[in-house]
């Protein structure tokens, strides 16, 4: 299942080989444990709400590390789904990394550095230009949640300027701590 914890150990353990096999991720991936759509369930504990779209509770950045580490095209598909999903829903109320509008930028930067397609790089574009346009000012009228810490790398403004860093070479985009 890719809850948030799966979500963060599973590329790192894929990497590292400790013992999490191309067929292990593939069972976490089954259809069984994913919606139609892409999506996956926030928690093992809550398997029917299709409701969270973050890169700290979602699989498209897991999928794509474990397309990288194993070579295998079904990763990568599952990962495309799934940023589908969050290209569609991940304009969020929160600017970080987390689970915020820049992690979600960080799926596409993932899947352009797999792929090269330009459409995913617009999608970055696109989440990295709102947040400059409308960020602070949503952020300083309450409409957009600021986090618990709201300077943070990951919940905060913090990742959000990670994040415009990184737009400077997109192709050199790493998500921090993870990808790095
Ligand atoms: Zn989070």
């Amino acid at each position: 299942m890719f809850s948030a914890r799966m979500s963060w150990l599973a590329p790192w353990l894929v990497e590292k080989g400790f013992g999490l096999t191309s067929g292990s991720v593939a069972d976490l991936m089954a259809a069984s444990n994913r919606f139609p759509n892409g999506n996956y369930p926030a928690s093992e504990e809550d398997m029917r709400r299709d409701f969270l779209v973050h890169w700290c509770h979602g699989a498209p950045g897991t999928l794509v590390k474990a397309a990288e580490v194993f070579g295998e095209r079904e990763f990568l598909e599952a990962g495309e789904a799934a940023a589908e999903v969050v290209w569609n829903r991940g304009l969020l109320k929160q600017v970080g990394i987390c689970h915020g509008i820049s992690g979600n930028a960080y799926v596409s930067l993932s899947l352009y550095r797999a792929t090269g397609r330009n459409e995913y790089l617009h999608q970055a574009k696109a989440f990295a230009s709102f947040l400059l346009d409308r960020g602070h000012k949503l952020l300083s009228k309450g409409e957009m949640h600021g986090g618990d810490s709201p300077y943070s790398l990951f919940e905060g403004v913090g990742g959000m300027a990670y994040l415009f860093l990184d737009m400077v070479d997109p192709s050199q985009a790493r998500f921090p701590g993870y990808e790095l």
